[in-house]
């Protein structure tokens, strides 16, 4: 293929020498496919693709970027909703190829490399009956998961994702190489934690594990949608008598037969022993009766895996998020009146619950400032032809636009779209903004690394 005319023949020579992963040009044989995310609202077009293998690659492709005055894209899992893993004529530096997983069981601790997924990191601890808080989707990135936060079904007992991580290995944008953690670098370790990928490109995340499994229990449980408000109430009674080792994510969602009916359904995991979770899952049960109950003994990792087959790849999706503090009968009454009247069988509107060890930092210990007790709130709009999308955002919009009035300023920056003003962004990091900034400031003044949920320099 004749190389793109922004590119330097010569700068891309030298790159091409000595680059262990690949360098993938339009046109070249899995360009296509490595250009696209998971949602597939989002169609771009790089310039250059560098799928690397390991820091090294990283920091070349990095100082390629710069060199040719490309724009900077960087890539985990390419979850991210909001699709700022990838951009239109610049260089995405890709790291889903980096899968190294090393699991030290003695002290359990467990490095993965950024292009690690959910499902992949789940089954290596697990080897070792080891686990952390993780993504309830398994081809979530580990990458941008944890940097924004990270809730999971472990959040109760052992915290967010941010609360178990120990270091992390990254390229910085002027080409140095730092270790963040508590003992090193840890201005930016607290950055690091809730802040997104505005600092540096990390190569790898090392995290604190828990002895657990194979076997949790829990699973899905739906009611009927005449049930909605039972299902929603047993969220807001849960939440004022948290139990650490029960996380319940609540979703108005379809039928898995296809039927198009409105269920009230729950994803309840509960990671302590048999007969605790036993009277966990009761209380679930004495919602109301249920339409479907698979609830019981079930391996971690396949519990990791229950919500896989609802979000499927290139699906076209757009999200709305929230924090409410309290689920009110007039906010449960706007989320059973929206969900009536969705427009797309794959929608879903999904309330969780971070408490327990989730909520007992202070919101200024990790950038991640969302440590009160109160409900996050996601209008997920998930649609697959392009004919439906206008029907499909405007559901979103609205839905949040009758919940703003309940809603606290901040959201949950991982589940933020590609079109929230710089204002909702700052709201998302609270009271820790100016902080980051400074951190800004410090690391990427030239704002090279700006596609994400973006803090600009305080200049800028
Ligand atoms: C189906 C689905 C299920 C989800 N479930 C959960 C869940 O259970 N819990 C939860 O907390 N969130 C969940 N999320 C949200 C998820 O946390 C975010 O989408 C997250 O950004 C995904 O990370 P990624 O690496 O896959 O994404 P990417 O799109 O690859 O990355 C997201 C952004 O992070 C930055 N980034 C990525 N990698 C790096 C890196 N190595 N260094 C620096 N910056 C980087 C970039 O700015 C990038 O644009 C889910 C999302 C989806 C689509």
């Amino acid at each position: 293929m004749p190389v793109d005319s922004r590119l330097n023949e010569a700068s891309l020579a030298a790159l091409r020498d000595g680059f262990c992963g690949s360098l993938l040009l339009p046109g070249d044989d899995g360009f296509d496919g490595a250009r696209r995310v998971h949602n597939g609202m989002i169609d771009r077009h790089p310039a250059i693709i560098a799928r690397c293998q390991g820091s090294a690659d990283v920091a070349d492709a990095l100082a390629f970027g710069l060199a040719n005055d490309l724009e900077i894209a960087v890539r985990g899992g390419g979850h991210n909703v909001a699709g700022r893993a990838v951009c239109d004529n610049g260089l995405v530096i890709d790291l889903s190829a980096m899968k190294g997983i090393w699991v030290d069981p003695a002290r359990r601790r467990v490095r993965a490399e950024a292009g690690v997924n959910w499902g992949e990191f789940n089954r290596a601890t697990q080897l070792h009956g080891l686990a952390t808080t993780g993504g309830a989707v398994s081809s979530t990135g580990i990458a941008g998961l944890t940097l924004g936060g990270g809730f999971g079904y472990l959040m109760g007992k052992f915290g967010l994702t941010i609360d178990n991580l120990v270091s992390v290995d990254l390229v910085m944008v002027d080409g140095s190489l730092l270790t963040a953690s508590e003992d090193e670098n840890a201005e930016l370790f607290w950055g690091l934690r809730g802040g997104g990928g505005n600092f540096g490109i990390a190569t790898s995340f090392e995290y604190a594990l828990h002895p657990l499994g194979p076997e949790v229990h829990g699973g899905l449980i739906a009611f009927s949608y005449g049930d909605a408000k039972k299902t929603l109430g047993y969220l807001r009674d849960a939440a004022n008598d948290p139990d650490d080792e029960m996380t319940a994510i609540c979703s108005m969602t379809h039928a898995p037969d296809g039927s198009g009916t409105k269920l009230a359904a729950m994803l309840a995991c509960h990671c302590g022993s048999a007969g605790r979770a036993g009277k966990g899952l009761d209380k679930v049960r004495a919602v109301a009766p249920p339409v479907i109950d698979q609830l019981g003994a079930i391996a971690y990792n396949r519990i990791n895996q229950l919500l896989d087959d609802s979000f499927p790849k290139l699906a076209l999706n757009y999200w709305k998020p929230c924090f409410v503090n309290e689920l009110s009968d007039e906010v449960m009454d706007i989320l059973i009146e929206q969900f009536s009247v969705c427009p797309s069988q794959m929608s879903k509107l999904i309330v969780e619950a971070p408490h327990g060890e989730a909520l007992r930092r202070e919101p200024s210990a990790t950038a991640f400032a969302h440590r009160s007790p109160g409900f996050s709130v996601l209008a997920l709009a998930q649609w697959s032809s392009p004919e439906e999308t206008e029907a499909n955002v405007a559901w979103a919009r609205e839905t949040f636009e009758r919940l703003r009035p309940h809603a606290s300023p901040g959201a949950y920056s991982n589940y933020m779209g590609n079109d929230e003003d710089a204002g909702r962004v700052a709201a998302a990091m609270g009271g820790n903004f100016a902080r980051l900034q400074a951190l800004k400031d410090r690391y990427d003044p030239g704002n090279v690394l700006h596609l994400n949920q973006n803090i600009p320099p305080s200049d800028g």
